[in-house]
């Protein structure tokens, strides 16, 4: 949730919009109860909060479940019967079914025309790892219907989210620390005693809840008694998610206007399995317009963003923030331009209106937020492995509980969920 300035404009890592902020909706309760309801929630544009464009056509997504399954409808009349069927899968709450279910043959057992697949998944294209072989349908469905129900966009940078979380925590009598990094929890008796920080400092506590990715968190407790070689191999070989390109522009005032959706843009690839490998190709792409820096209805800023895999950035591992090597840049200069040359085919003025831009890989965001091979959405969940698909919050230290998105749901939605899992866990500690 994280953003950060640049010049004058502000930037977002992992905020574009949200789903199912409605009234009733899967997440108002859960924000109400937070106070985040009162933010400048923005809804997006009703009958068309998502725009894609594929080699074949142009699809509008509407808002609501059966507005949206009606506008499917007049695209593909011929598929009515898997369009319903999609339907009542978009409503369906019957989550363990959906956990055991893999989502690409399900979609291809009720769906015949290959087109409309593609428009059904585009959005998720960015929203979660469209991997043929482990995607679960429960992860695709949470990923999917909560923004079809409702799409909102925060009128302002996504640290005013931030903001507002940590005022409240602060009026419930907590205290926060930035630029802690953790490097050691000391444990003793089988249970953490205190966190330790690179800077020297140290917190003990009775309880500690980590929210770092549970690989990054293992590391941390390398001498620990109780935890047993094979949880910690399970937890630490288990395989994550793909990374995210994204690239920020710099628009000049007044050149581009500002649009209240997403548009997707896709090429002759599948969006399934189509994260930027090893070759540096980019097969697809989706574009957003932030509403923080919006003057005059025009855009200051445009995010463009694209999957890419670790073997993408591999031979650059070895590389840190401020000292990547020429042939890092220059991959990434050549995927920005794949990134802008692509969006062309919707805003021709793009590239001459462009004023400077800033782009991140896997790399930057393994090394920001500290999640193995900068994956995007933590573990890779598999419908084939049950223990992976929801990892327990609990570990074998009796005092340390795990939270955020590689144990159950990724997303703002995901790791809320999560976070109240956590709290469930910890209740039957
Ligand atoms: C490019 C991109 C775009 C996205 N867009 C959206 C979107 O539009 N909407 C949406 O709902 N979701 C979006 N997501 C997904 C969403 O951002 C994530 O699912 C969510 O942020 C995960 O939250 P988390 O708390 O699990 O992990 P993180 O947000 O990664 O938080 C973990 C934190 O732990 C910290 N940490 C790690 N190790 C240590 C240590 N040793 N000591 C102290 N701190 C440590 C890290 O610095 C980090 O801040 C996007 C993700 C990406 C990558």
């Amino acid at each position: 949730m994280q953003s950060y300035r640049r010049g004058n404009i502000n930037l977002d890592t992992g905020l574009h919009y949200l789903g199912g902020l409605e009234k009733g909706g899967i997440l108002y309760s859960r924000f109400l109860n937070l106070g985040l309801t009162t933010l400048p929630w923005k809804r997006m544009d009703l009958d068309a909060f998502e725009e894609i464009h594929t080699p074949k056509g142009l699809y509008n997504w509407p808002q609501g479940i059966d507005r949206f399954i009606n506008a499917m409808l007049q695209y593909f009349p011929h598929q009515r019967e898997g369009l319903e069927k999609y339907c009542q899968l978009l409503k369906c709450t019957d989550e363990e079914w959906m956990q055991k279910t893999n989502a690409w043959d399900y979609l291809n057992s009720i769906i015949t025309d290959s087109e409309l697949i593609e428009v059904l998944s585009a959005p998720a294209m960015c929203k979660m790892e469209l991997r043929r072989q482990s995607l679960p349908l429960f992860t695709f469905v949470h990923g999917t219907a909560a923004f079809i129900e409702s799409s909102w966009r925060l009128d302002g940078a996504g640290n005013i989210l931030v903001e507002c979380l940590m005022r409240q925590i602060k009026q419930l009598g907590g205290q926060l620390y930035a630029n802690k990094e953790v490097y050691k929890l000391f444990e003793a008796d089988g249970k953490i005693i205190s966190a330790i920080c690179k800077d020297g400092t140290e917190f003990d506590a009775d309880i500690f809840i980590s929210d770092a990715h549970p690989a990054t968190t293992l590391h941390l407790i390398e001498d620990s008694k109780v935890i047993k070689k094979i949880f910690r191999r399970r937890m630490v070989t288990q395989e994550n998610t793909a990374g995210m390109f994204t690239l920020h522009l710099q628009v000049k005032p007044n050149a581009i206007k500002y649009f209240n959706r997403n548009i997707l843009v896709t090429g002759t690839n599948s969006v399934w399995d189509n994260a930027i490998d090893e070759n540096h190709v980019v097969k697809g792409i989706m574009i957003s317009c932030p509403l923080a820096d919006v003057i005059n209805g025009y855009a200051t800023c445009i995010d463009i963003l694209t999957p890419m895999s670790w073997d993408a950035v591999k031979k650059w591992e070895d590389s840190r923030v401020f000292h990547r090597p020429d042939g890092y840049k220059e991959m990434k200069d050549s995927v920005a331009r794949q990134c802008i040359g692509m969006a062309a085919s919707v805003f021709p003025e793009l590239e001459e209106s462009i004023e400077c831009m800033y782009s991140s890989t896997p790399l930057t965001y393994r090394d920001y937020n500290a999640i193995p091979r900068g994956s995007a959405f933590g573990y890779r969940k598999d419908y084939q492995n049950p223990l992976m698909t929801i990892v327990s919050a609990r570990t074998p230290v009796r005092n340390l509980l795990l939270t955020g998105q590689s144990l159950m749901l990724h997303g703002l939605h995901g790791v809320t969920m999560t976070a109240e899992y956590t709290l469930k866990s910890m209740g039957e500690n």
